[in-house]
């Protein structure tokens, strides 16, 4: 059983079908790519997994749980974190963004038996020094670079430990050099974290992926290993018929 199976999902918008029929299968540990053209459905899928939206037909089942009608929170309690295409950092310290994202997935018991306060200082530090962000906890987060604040935003949304993470367009905006180093942040959370990544840079997406899913108008076009998607004709027509 995959750790995320999403079947049949449809999502209609009034008189427009954003997707229709999509499904999208999660392993452990899978660090799975989903792409297509602009409109093709790619961030709505994302916000049915999470729960930000509730598909108008189609099943969402996580760690055999079927979790289609659960809220964001309820999912993220079930294991499941998310960072969107917009910036949620709050104007405090890099050091209390971690810190409210590590209390805002803890209970009050847990917080109040379990953790004490140097726990959780070096819960906070671990995370800053895994995303290159240490020397600057103390820092307001407005001054970070872009990617610096994408960084600290999944930072956060890893906070929960979750089992999988979604991450809707993280490298938008990004330089060169900050997408590059974005893959290399990426990989050691492959240890313990599938990971669902929307992304335009098919380079960047090749490289950290192990499997695609493409989507083009709502309906998944192709699912595969990199190099079937890659090998696979319809799939590059859509890419040629958009250059
Ligand atoms: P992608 O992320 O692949 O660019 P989206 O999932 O954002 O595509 O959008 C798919 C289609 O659904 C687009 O035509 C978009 O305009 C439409 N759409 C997305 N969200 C909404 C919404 N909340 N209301 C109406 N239409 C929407
Ligand atoms: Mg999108």
């Amino acid at each position: 059983m995959p750790l995320l199976e999403a079947a049949g999902i449809s999502k209609v918008f009034g008189k427009l079908t954003a997707l229709d029929g999509a499904a999208l299968s999660v392993g452990e540990r899978e660090f799975h790519g989903l792409i297509g053209p602009n409109g093709s459905g790619k961030s709505t899928l994302m916000k049915c997994l999470a729960g930000a939206l509730v598909p108008t037909r189609g099943k969402v089942t996580f760690i055999n749980t079927d979790v289609t009608s659960l809220t964001p929170p309820e999912r993220a309690r079930a294991g499941m974190s998310l960072k969107f295409q917009i910036t949620a950092v709050l104007p405090l310290t890099l050091y209390d963004n971690i810190l409210l994202a590590l209390q805002a997935r803890s209970s009050l018991l847990d917080l109040a038996f379990s953790r004490s306060r140097g726990r959780l200082h070096e819960e906070v530090m671990t995370l800053l020094l895994q995303f290159r962000l240490a020397d600057r906890a103390f820092d307001a987060a407005a001054t970070l670079s872009h990617g610096q604040q994408q960084w600290l935003e999944i930072a956060m949304a890893l906070a929960c430990r979750p089992r999988l993470l979604l991450l809707d367009e993280p490298t938008g905006g990004m330089s060169l050099e900050e997408r590059r180093v974005t893959g290399e942040l990426l990989q050691p959370i492959k240890q313990h974290c599938s990971l669902v990544i929307v992304e335009h840079d098919l380079d960047f997406i090749r490289d950290i992926c192990d499997r695609l899913t493409v989507l083009d108008q709502g309906k998944v076009l192709a699912s595969g290993t990199v190099a079937e998607i890659q090998a696979n004709r319809s799939v590059q027509e859509i890419y040629l018929r958009r250059a």
